[in-house]
């Protein structure tokens, strides 16, 4: 059991390392966990990655109302969407990605599976990820799209915004969306050379022998 006090405490560290390390830039991305008693911790709105406050992030109670801390960001309904559909959701993080968002921006780029088979471990830690349309900045159907996946999927890319993914906790959701945008940043270095992927059954494999869900 995590007490809320080392949980909020990881979520900045992670938010800082994230990006400290050039993953989301100046005050976009956001990050979300669900606390013991059925609530969630979220980032506040305008906050950056690097600086978040452990003591000020919005604090929701189980029945969804804010109950201290600042507001929280704008793209709220994106995580509520998750947590909504899939019971095994922990976390939640959104990022402006930047290999992530090229690659949804190319022309051949596969909704139904985002990423590309180059490594097991995008396979393994995200299974399919859908590509979902662009969206105008604060578009409820931004929510609506994650809702219409009904839960079958972790992780999502936004056209032309940034990829969000949930986790079992925020550790897992963190490793989770790094994975996302390493793979993505591979795609983009070996994009054009033709890279030598996975095959099809080598995916299998993968997906077999980790228990991956993976509907066809
Ligand atoms: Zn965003």
């Amino acid at each position: 059991m995590t007490t809320e006090a080392a949980l909020r405490e990881q979520i900045c560290l992670l938010a800082k390392s994230m990006f400290d390390r050039g993953l989301t830039g100046g005050s976009t991305g956001n990050i979300s966990a669900r606390t013991d008693d059925g609530g969630l911790l979220v980032s506040p709105t305008g906050t950056s990655f690097g600086q978040l406050d452990p003591g000020r992030l919005s604090r929701f109670d189980a029945m969804g109302a804010l109950i201290d801390g600042d507001p929280p960001t704008k793209e709220m309904p994106l995580h509520t969407a998750f947590y909504d559909t899939r019971s095994t959701a922990g976390a939640v993080v959104h990022l402006h990605a930047c290999h992530s968002v090229a690659l949804s921006m190319m022309p051949d780029a596969d909704a139904d599976n985002f990423l590309p088979p180059l490594t097991p471990y995008g396979i393994m830690k995200l299974g399919k990820v859908q590509l979902l349309p662009f969206f105008m900045p604060g578009d409820a159907a931004m929510g609506e799209a994650v809702r219409g996946l009904a839960g079958k999927r972790s992780a999502v890319m936004l056209a032309n915004h940034g990829p969000v993914v949930a986790g079992a906790d925020v550790e897992a959701a963190c490793n989770a969306i790094e994975e996302l945008e390493d793979t993505a940043r591979l795609a983009m270095l070996t994009r054009g050379l033709n890279p030598r992927m996975l095959t099809a059954a080598q995916v299998q494999n993968v997906v077999t022998k980790f228990e991956v869900p993976w509907e066809t």
